[in-house]
């Protein structure tokens, strides 16, 4: 199975625009890996998409992406649903000045039912599908709770968190099978999944410096209060079977370059394979 991580970075892609920090000066400067849009995973042999944050028309033609056939939601949240305009790429301009008209072609956009709860209430993202859908650009599907979707080969299988707005996702063919986490673990116990060959999650805020114990984040910051930090991610690992861990949705606000996170991340992974992931990272498995 081959896995691409489209886009590495978190709430706010790296650099943040207007940003005047080492941190984004740097990123302008060297691009990847330090640079990191927002978070997206593709599995390219199904040509099947988890999210569309607002860069994802631009990330797809960067990793030369051509057989775009499903898109999974995790969540309603900006940073990962704002690109959704990437299904007009299904309309063909061309063909009528006065209506255009879609392609012969579909994606399949698939929500599990307690996401598009929320999509319904929030930023008009499901009356966007919706039109999308009467429009004939895409088919839009509502999924159930560990419903098992086929597409060819492969299945992919909803799991709701604990932030109950927040689905994640198995992703397994005839001999391997990933665990695609794109946000939202506060609180998350994962239970009895089974073996996994690799597991994509995000990294959470390093509140502690692993080297000299210092805080970086105070206790009482709100982000402590509503994002899980790299500790509770480690304890999530802890309870996980699996061969190979890649962190995503790394936070421009966290201010660590790429190298300081693998210093940090090496330390905790005590020999275990944890990889900090990267835009176009590829994932062979
Ligand atoms: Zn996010
Ligand atoms: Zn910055």
């Amino acid at each position: 199975m081959k896995i691409e991580i489209l886009g590495s970075g978190g709430a706010s892609i790296t650099p943040k625009p207007l940003c005047n920090c080492n941190l984004c000066k740097n990123a302008k400067l060297k691009g990847i890996p330090e640079s990191r849009l927002g978070p997206s995973v593709f599995i390219h042999d199904a040509g099947i998409l988890f999210d569309t944050p607002e860069e994802i028309s631009y990330m797809l033609n960067r990793s030369n992406i051509t057989n775009l056939n499903a898109c999974f939601y995790s969540h309603h949240h900006l940073d990962h649903t704002m690109g959704l305009r990437v299904f007009e790429c299904n309309f063909d301009y061309r063909n009528s000045f006065v209506k255009p008209t879609p392609y012969d072609r579909n994606i399949d956009v698939y929500v599990p039912t307690f996401v598009r709860k929320v999509m319904e209430s929030n930023f008009s993202i499901w009356e966007h599908l919706s039109r999308y859908q009467n429009w004939g650009l895409i088919n839009l599907h509502t999924v159930t709770e560990n419903e098992k979707i086929k597409l060819n080969d492969y299945i992919v299988s909803t799991i709701q968190l604990a932030q109950t707005f927040v689905s994640g996702y198995i992703v397994e063919n005839l001999d391997k099978r990933v665990l695609v986490l794109m946000d939202e673990l506060l609180d998350w116990i994962p239970e009895k999944l089974g073996h996994f060959n690799c597991v994509i999650l995000p990294i959470g805020l390093f509140t502690v410096n692993p080297f000299n114990n210092e805080r970086r984040w105070d206790e009482k910051h709100p982000l402590c209060r509503t994002e899980a930090d790299f500790i509770e991610i480690k304890n999530i690992i802890s309870k996980l079977d699996t061969d190979k861990v890649v962190f995503i949705h790394i936070e421009e606000v966290d201010g660590l370059d790429n190298e300081t996170l693998k210093q940090y991340v090496e330390y905790y992974a005590n020999e275990r394979d944890w990889q900090v992931g990267f835009d176009t990272m590829i994932i062979e498995i």
